[in-house]
C-alpha cells in the first residue's frame, strides 16, 4: 500500500468515525451509545480475484464492503484490494487461509486445485442456473457442505454474487462442427476447461485482465469471460468477431467470499449477522445488475458493433452434453469429500429440472413465440 492509498484509507475511517459519533450526539439524550465508539474499529482486508472496480465483479465486492462497513455503523471496517495489490489474483485463497488477508472475493472455482469439490460452488456444466444454485446452497444442503470443504483450509465461505447465464465465448473462427474445437486454444477455466480438451482443444486458465493481451497477440485462439456486459468492458469483440450463445459451461456462476475462520470465529453475533446479510445482499443486487446490463450490452454489442450471435448445433450440444456430465461425474473420484458435494448437487440439479420443465423454460418460450409473432 503506498502513503496516498493510506491516507485516503485513514480519511474513510475517519469519516466513518465522525458518522458514528453524529448518531452517538443524535441518541445521546437517550444514553445509548454508537457500537463503533464502544467497540473501537476493526478494519478487515478483502483481497479479490477482479482488476479495480470491474463492472459487476469488482463492483460486487465494492458493494459487499460497503454494506459491511454501513450496516455495522462502521465498526467492522473493510478494505477492498484489486488483483495483484497485496497478492494476485490467483493467490487470494492461500493468503485468506494463512492470514496474509481476512477475506476475499473471488470465484470457488478458482481453487480446484485445492479440492475439485469447489466447481460446485461457482457452476459446472450442464448444471444449475443462478437461482437454482442460491436453492441447494442456501435450502439444499449445499452450505453445509462449503463449509466443511473451506473448513478444511481454515476458510468460512459465502455466497456473494452471481453473473446469471455466461456466453459460449468468442472466437476468431466460426465453430461449425466439433471439429472446429480440436487444436482450439482457449480460455476456459473449470471443469468447462475439462470439457474442451475432451473435445481435442488446449484449454488455459487466465485471470480476467490477461485475457485480452493473449487474444491480441494469437497466444489463444478463443476466449469466454462472462456475458455481454463484461466482455463489452473488456473489448474482446475487436480481436474474436463470433459470439456464441448460450454457454454450457457455466449456467449461472455463483460468486464466493472467504473469510479465514480464525477471524469469522472472533466476530461477535450481531457482526457475524451482519457479514452474512450483506453477502446476501450482494448476492441479490449482483443478479439484478447482470440481468439488466446484460440486456443493455448485447443491445449496444448487436447495434454499434455489429457483432452477429452464432450458436452451437444440437449435434454439438449432444456431444458437448455427454462429455459433461462425464468430465462432472469424474470429478467425484478425486476424494470423499468431492463425492459428497458432487451427489449433493447433481441430486438438487435433477429435482429441480422438473421445475424448470413445467415453468421458467416453457415460459419463456412461449412469451417469445407471443410477442415474435
Ligand atoms: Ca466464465
Amino acid at each position: 500500500m503506498d502513503r496516498r492509498t493510506f491516507l485516503t484509507g485513514a480519511t474513510i475511517a475517519a469519516t466513518t468515525v465522525a458518522t458514528a459519533c453524529g448518531d452517538t450526539g443524535q441518541e445521546g439524550t437517550n444514553g445509548v451509545s454508537s457500537p463503533a465508539v464502544n467497540r473501537g474499529i476493526r478494519q478487515l482486508r478483502m483481497v479479490t480475484t477482479w482488476p479495480a472496480n470491474f463492472p459487476g465483479l469488482g463492483t460486487a465486492a465494492n458493494n459487499l464492503a460497503q454494506y459491511i462497513t454501513s450496516m455495522s455503523g462502521g465498526s467492522l471496517e473493510v478494505r477492498v484490494y484489486a488483483a495483484g495489490e497485496i497478492v494476485s489474483a490467483f493467490e487470494s485463497f492461500d493468503a485468506v487461509s494463512t492470514g496474509t488477508a481476512d477475506m476475499y472475493h473471488g470465484a470457488e472455482y478458482y481453487w480446484q486445485g485445492k479440492s475439485a469439490a469447489f466447481n460446485f460452488f461457482t457452476a459446472v456444466p450442464l448444471g444449475m442456473t443462478a437461482t437454482e444454485i442460491m436453492g441447494w446452497v442456501e435450502y439444499g444442503g449445499g452450505q453445509a457442505l462449503w463449509d466443511e470443504l473451506s473448513g478444511q483450509f481454515n476458510i468460512k465461505p459465502f455466497q456473494a454474487g452471481n453473473t446469471g447465464h455466461q456466453m459460449g465465448g468468442w472466437f476468431k473462427r466460426e465453430i461449425n462442427s466439433l471439429e472446429d474445437f480440436r487444436g482450439l486454444r482457449m480460455r476456459i477455466p473449470g471443469l468447462g476447461g475439462n470439457v474442451l480438451r475432451e473435445l481435442g482443444g488446449a484449454a488455459v486458465t487466465l485471470s480476467g485482465g490477461e485475457i485480452y493481451p493473449a487474444l491480441q497477440s494469437g497466444t489463444i485462439d478463443a476466449t469466454e469471460w462472462v456475458g455481454p456486459w463484461n466482455d463489452l468492458a473488456f473489448g474482446f469483440y475487436r480481436e474474436a468477431p463470433y459470439y456464441y450463445g448460450p454457454g454450457f459451461h457455466e449456467p449461472g456462476s455463483a460468486l464466493g467470499v472467504g473469510m479465514n475462520l480464525d477471524v469469522w470465529n472472533s466476530l461477535e453475533d450481531d457482526h457475524k449477522t451482519i457479514v452474512q446479510t450483506a453477502c446476501r445482499a450482494a448476492n441479490n443486487q449482483s443478479i439484478a445488475e447482470f440481468q439488466l446490463q446484460n440486456a443493455v450490452a448485447l443491445n449496444v454489442l448487436e447495434t454499434e458493433h455489429g457483432i452477429e450471435l452464432r450458436s452451437f448445433t444440437n449435434e454439438m450440444w449432444d456431444r458437448i452434453g455427454e462429455i459433461s456430465e462425464q468430465v462432472v461425474a469424474d470429478t467425484a473420484n478425486a476424494d470423499a469429500m468431492t463425492r459428497r458435494v458432487y451427489e449433493s448437487y447433481i441430486n438438487a440439479r435433477n429435482q429441480m429440472r422438473g421445475w424448470a420443465r413445467v415453468s421458467e423454460m416453457p415460459y419463456m418460450m412461449q412469451r417469445e413465440r407471443v410477442l415474435s409473432r
